[in-house]
């Protein structure tokens, strides 16, 4: 899963960035409102964290810009504690939801889980496939009750292929998703990484679609 972060207090920034990254995600960043809304048009992001208050142009702005032009990724406001006409401003303009400041870092990453999950359709932090289930919360995978030893990277896969169960997800699309931009990018070795989470799974519930891409069959959970 791929975030935007959005926030232009140096010390906030790094802080969300240096939670975000620990929780396994993979983030970019900007500190003012036109790269941070160019970065949301161009780049396909998971969320978005987005302050408000931006040099150059500002939240509210950006969010109106990317809705009407028809960006849909969720996307978490940052607002100042006390106004609340910020955060009906910014729910109209398109957030899905928003942290007031000072927050607690916990929180950020609870509310974007959420984001991520229900985007995806998933109402519960946790998501099973059949013997597989995925724990959003501590980012954990089981294969029948046993845990896996993932790499951030391939649980990162995973997880995708998990949020889009059903759906063939492209080698592009995961490259997108999985790295960020400044890595040097070769959809090439997601085929490595599909053949590792295979091998660690024992079992081949990753399907491949030849020339499309790659799939987790949607099965009913038996437990
Ligand atoms: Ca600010």
């Amino acid at each position: 899963m791929r975030i935007l972060v959005v926030e232009d207090d140096r010390d906030l920034n790094r802080q969300l960035v240096d939670a975000l990254t620990d929780a396994g995600y993979v983030v970019d960043k900007a500190s003012d409102g036109e790269e941070g809304h160019f970065l949301g048009d161009t780049e396909p992001y998971d969320a978005v964290v987005l302050d408000i208050g931006l040099p150059q142009m500002d939240g509210l702005t950006i969010l109106e810009k990317w809705r009407r032009d028809g960006r849909v990724m969720p996307v978490l406001l940052l607002t100042a504690r006390d106004r609340w006409s910020d955060k009906v401003a910014g729910i109209d303009a398109g957030a899905d939801d928003y942290v007031a400041k000072p927050f607690h870092i916990e929180e950020v990453l609870a509310r974007l889980r959420a984001l991520i999950r229900r985007a995806a359709g998933h109402a519960s932090s946790e998501i099973t496939c059949g013997p597989i289930r995925l724990d959003t919360k501590t980012s954990k995978a089981t294969v029948n009750g046993t845990t896996l030893k993932l790499t951030s990277l391939e649980f990162r896969l995973l997880s995708y292929l998990m949020h889009h169960m059903d759906e063939v997800v492209s080698r592009t699309e995961l490259v997108e998703h999985l790295y960020d931009q400044d890595f040097d990018r070769d959809s090439n070795t997601i085929e490595v990484f599909v053949g590792r989470l295979r091998k660690k799974m024992g079992m081949d519930l990753i399907e491949t679609i030849r020339g499309m891409g790659y799939r987790i069959k949607l099965q009913d959970s038996k437990s």
